[in-house]
């Protein structure tokens, strides 16, 4: 008994276990393995066409692993017999073009996900706009905001229903270089402040060193090379990867 328990208090927040996904008979997602503890922010980086995206959404449960299995806390999530639908996976979702309501305020887009009794909300709902800086904002509508400002909504309305999981798909590569830096610093600490294991998708690897407590390096569908930031950096496993960090730098 003793045991069990502590095996749960320990188990990440999120793993996923030799995740194979294959499209005409290639494996696009190749026996990925990754574990992330609530808390953290991991980075997948690799170049365009690698299985990024692939993975997220298998993770998300929008799309189906051939072979493989993901956790949460623990407990099984998703086999290939057994699939709890991605509404129940307390996963939050941003994407580039992961776009507001247009009709709602921006109030009500923070509201959109979230359960419990008006009062309940709205006080969600004011902390998260007050956290993101855009308080002022609340009765106004997305196309009052700007890029910078709609995106820093769309955090706040993925945060506010308290994933257990955050997972964003190269969120912040639609913005513009001026804004880029200062909207990734202000993710990050938002993140910190929540209790989620975030997996940050992204093709450059300035994002990962900025944002990450661990990169996964991802090619041609496996996971190559996986450590501290700056261990990744120093140490490249080969020069393919160097030629990677160099490239896009
Ligand atoms: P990334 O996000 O790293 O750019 P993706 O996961 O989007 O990579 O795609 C990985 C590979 O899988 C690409 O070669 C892509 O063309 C292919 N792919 C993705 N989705 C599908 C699909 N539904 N059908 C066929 N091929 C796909
Ligand atoms: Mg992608």
């Amino acid at each position: 008994m003793r045991l069990a328990l502590s095996a749960e208090i320990q188990a990440p927040r999120l793993e996923i276990r030799n995740i194979v996904r294959q499209f005409d008979g290639r494996a696009v997602v190749d026996d990925v393995s990754l574990t992330i503890q609530a808390g953290q922010v991991t980075c997948l980086l690799g170049p365009s066409g690698c299985g990024k995206s692939t993975t997220l959404r298998m993770i998300a449960g929008v799309e189906m692993q051939d072979s493989g299995e993901i956790y949460v806390d623990g407990k099984l999530i998703c086999d290939t017999v057994f699939r709890v639908p991605p509404e129940r996976r307390e996963i939050g979702l941003m994407f580039q073009d992961f776009a507001l309501f247009p009709h709602l305020s921006v109030a009500d887009n923070v509201a959109f996900g979230l359960k419990g009794s008006k009062a309940e909300k709205r006080a969600r709902v004011e902390e998260l706009l007050h956290r993101v800086d855009l308080f002022r904002f609340i009765d106004g509508f997305p196309h009052q905001l700007s890029g910078g400002e709609q995106q820093r909504v769309a955090l706040a309305r993925a945060l506010a229903p308290r994933p257990r999981i955050m997972l964003m798909d190269e969120p912040f590569s639609g913005l513009d270089n001026r804004l880029r830096d200062g909207i990734r610093d202000e993710t990050l600490s938002l993140l910190k402040e929540e209790d989620a294991a975030v997996l940050l998708v992204t093709h450059e690897p300035e994002e990962a060193m900025r944002m990450a407590d661990e990169i996964a390096l991802m090619r041609s569908g496996k996971i190559v090379q996986q450590g501290a930031p700056y261990n990744v950096y120093t140490r490249p496993v080969d020069r393919s990867a160097v030629a990677f960090f160099s490239d896009t730098n």
